[in-house]
């Protein structure tokens, strides 16, 4: 597991620029070395979905099994800055737009 690079000139991004992309609508990635916009790839948006989807589902799932609410809260918290730390790892970049479906 690394942190993407360019497709064109296999420079790395770094992580803030990426976790800086995702916060974009479009969450597209210029290279700060060759220029080449870049978008994520279908896959790595399908991860996206799931890196914020599933501490929602895990403290959901807590809250049903009775744990007191400032405990799931504290675990929804935990995870989902876990998941904004890995998700720049998960991301590839493709120099074109892909159809999201
Ligand atoms: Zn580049």
């Amino acid at each position: 597991m690394g942190l993407p690079k360019c497709c064109k000139c296999n420079h790395p991004f770094s992580w803030r620029n990426i976790f800086r992309a995702s916060f974009k609508f479009s969450q597209e990635i210029k290279c700060p070395k060759c220029g080449t916009k870049m978008y994520p790839t279908m896959k790595s948006r399908q991860k996206m979905g799931i890196a914020t989807f599933v501490p929602l589902v895990i403290s959901f799932a807590l809250q049903v099994f009775g744990l007191p609410f400032k405990f799931t809260m504290l675990i929804f918290l935990l995870l989902s800055v876990l998941g904004m730390i890995l998700l720049p790892f998960l991301y590839s970049f493709v120099d074109h737009e892909e159809p999201l479906w």
